[in-house]
């Protein structure tokens, strides 16, 4: 199955999608992940993104997109999870478009529903272990003490995103309202939005979106 996970920042989209990589072998495809080592590695593309990101603004369509494009192209395992992407109506056209094009179907779109208040505590106390992307927040899921994942196991660091500030965090709660949630309506519309209530624990979440996957 292709699905599309959407939601706004802080909804637990990467953390679910993780999830299903490691338990459906499933293909994580996150724009965001994407460019942000674009952006750590210093290409020419990477550079050019980088002062929109840290203010919180969305990237081109015309980038992600081409990002998209050549990550179809490989192979897709259990299937494709977009994270992060289509964060436009532009992008979700060419998204549509795409998957013609290599022959493949969008099965499902999940939306992830969390209230603003839950996204502005979780973003603003969330940080991330450096090997394997498992998610901590300073008060409900510190970082074990002596510094070893709970999820990889390795002593490593935990780095908080350069926009995980409030004054970015601003910026991208209102490119989602104003740029991705339109989205809701367009899946509606097409018969392929399922939503879930993303307040939950993670593996109450885990449970709702095996749900809509068929168990
Ligand atoms: P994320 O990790 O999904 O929260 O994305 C981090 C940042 O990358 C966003 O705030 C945007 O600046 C940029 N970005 C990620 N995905 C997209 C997208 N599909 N369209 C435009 N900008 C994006």
């Amino acid at each position: 199955m292709n699905i599309i996970l959407l939601g706004p920042p802080g909804a637990g989209k990467g953390t679910q999608a993780r999830h299903l990589v490691e338990t459906r072998n499933m293909v994580q495809l996150s724009t965001g992940d994407m460019l942000r080592e674009a952006k750590d590695s210093g290409t020419e593309m990477g550079n050019m993104v980088a002062g929109v990101m840290a203010r919180g603004e969305l990237v081109t369509d015309e980038i992600v997109i081409g990002l998209i494009r050549e990550k179809l192209k490989g192979d897709n395992k259990g299937g494709f999870i977009f994270d992060g992407f289509p964060r436009t109506l532009e992008q979700a056209d060419a998204l549509e478009r795409l998957m013609q094009d290599e022959g493949k179907t969008l099965d499902a779109v999940i939306e992830m529903r969390v209230d603003d208040e839950a996204l502005v505590e979780r973003i603003t106390a969330r940080s991330t272990c450096a090997g394997c992307g498992e998610v901590y927040n300073d008060k409900t899921k510190p970082v074990p003490a002596d510094g070893k994942c709970t999820n990889c196991g390795k002593k490593t660091e935990f780095t908080r995103r350069a926009d995980d500030n409030e004054e970015s965090l601003k910026t991208r709660l209102m490119a989602y309202y104003k740029q991705t949630s339109p989205l809701i309506g367009y899946y509606y519309a097409k018969k392929m939005l399922n939503s879930v209530n993303g307040l939950g624990t993670v593996e109450a979440v885990q449970g709702e979106i095996a749900g809509v996957l068929g168990g």
